[in-house]
């Protein structure tokens, strides 16, 4: 039997006078300052859900907005209150409403049923447009579908068509650019994305995993002694992966400095030289499709933006098409003003590369269960 299909909005039929509940992601950076007032330091994710929200309200539904912001641990934490997302969502959307963060609540996280209950009561329709939190299994993720009238809306839609291309179609030489501090949390995507790209490129902190598993001595960097193993068999599949020829860094003394590829005892690396962002750049040129996810260097230190600032350019200059997915590397690209000069920025990072790695995600099967997909 063929898989049925993800419903989009127009799926959900006629809209006018129905209660539509919205699953967004506003989890949005937020800034505390001494007197404890939160502000938003960027509101990109909540102006990603317009599209879906005014497609909505404008055929004469009433949307209820969702979403987690934080971490909470299933109990009121006023730090975490959606109250400055309500009232930023209020002034580009008058009149949507938004319930507190969902996981004040801990069956929101346990995926349970009187949770689900409760976020349903009275609504008749479900639409996800939470790319960033698609890969949890919670309850306001995979509970409304199951019985509700449910869609993807506009934002999960185009997040779905990009990195499905990407997986399933690229265009070749397709290269990953990989780099930022989660290593073990990446290295499963590295495996999958070594069957459909052709080169890797490795940066950031992640290099250095890479590194030790070549024999180089790499100071005092972070990196993951558990990790060289499968660093080491990556490794050695054949495929082309590109490391950092030069770093830069802090000596034992905590002064600037540069190196090869080995780091003598005490050194720490911060960014890849500009040798490597040389070499990175003209893989990047010479490619067709670039997938990009994590900062190349320490880059909130102005010292260590220079691989990042110098790959960032690259793909804003390259003609491939090219995606960047990832919390840090999306602020990175947008710090230096690139986030308009590249295909698609993903507003999933985890999900992104879940999405990149299994070609499905618990949030995308959930939609296709639902009750009007065909
Ligand atoms: P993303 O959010 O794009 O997926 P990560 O969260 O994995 O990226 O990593 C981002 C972080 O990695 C940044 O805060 C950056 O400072 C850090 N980082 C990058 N390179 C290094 C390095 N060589 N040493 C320490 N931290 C690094
Ligand atoms: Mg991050």
């Amino acid at each position: 039997m063929m898989s049925k299909s993800i419903p989009t909005l127009e799926d959900l039929g006629d809209v006018a006078g129905k209660r539509v509940l919205v699953r967004t992601d506003f989890n949005v950076p937020m800034e505390t300052a001494a007197d404890g007032t939160r502000t938003i330091t960027d509101d990109f994710r909540i102006r990603a859900a317009l599209p879906t929200i005014n497609w909505l309200t404008e055929r004469g539904a009433s949307v209820v907005c969702i979403s987690h912001l934080g971490r909470p641990k299933g109990a009121v934490e006023p730090k975490y209150s959606m109250n400055p997302v309500a009232k930023r969502l209020s002034e580009l959307a008058p009149g949507v409403e938004l319930l507190e963060n969902l996981r004040f609540n801990a069956g929101e996280e346990k995926n349970d049923p009187d949770f689900v209950a409760e976020l349903i009561a009275g609504v008749d329709m479900y639409v996800d447009d939470a790319f960033g939190a698609a890969h949890r299994a919670h309850a306001s993720i995979v509970g409304p579908p199951k019985t509700l009238p449910s869609a993807m809306g506009r934002l999960l839609q185009k997040e779905v068509e990009v990195l499905l291309t990407l997986r399933e179609s690229p265009k070749h030489p397709f290269v990953a650019v990989l780099g930022g501090s989660k290593i073990s949390d990446k290295l499963g995507v590295v495996e999958a994305l070594l069957n459909v790209v052709d080169s890797l490129v490795i940066g950031g902190a992640m290099c250095f995993t890479f590194l030790a598993a070549q024999g180089y001595s790499i100071g005092d960097s972070l990196f993951e002694p558990d990790q060289v193993e499968t660093c080491k068999r990556l490794l050695s599949l054949g495929k082309a992966i590109h490391l950092p020829e030069d770093i830069i860094g802090l000596d034992a003394d905590g002064k600037y400095a540069t190196y090869g590829r080995r780091l003598p005892p005490g050194a720490k690396g911060f960014d890849i030289g500009p040798g490597s962002a040389a070499a990175f750049t003209d893989i990047i040129m010479e490619s067709r499709t670039v997938f990009w996810n994590g900062p190349m260097g320490m880059f909130e230190d102005e010292r260590f933006a220079g691989g990042t600032r110098t790959v960032a350019q690259a793909m804003a200059d390259t003609k491939a098409f090219t995606v960047v997915g990832g919390g840090d590397s999306a602020a990175a690209l947008a710090q230096f003003g690139f986030d308009d000069q590249v295909d698609h920025v993903s507003t999933g990072g985890g999900a992104s590369l879940e999405l990149l790695e299994l070609g499905d995600l618990p949030g995308l099967a959930a939609l296709r269960e639902a009750p009007n997909a065909r």
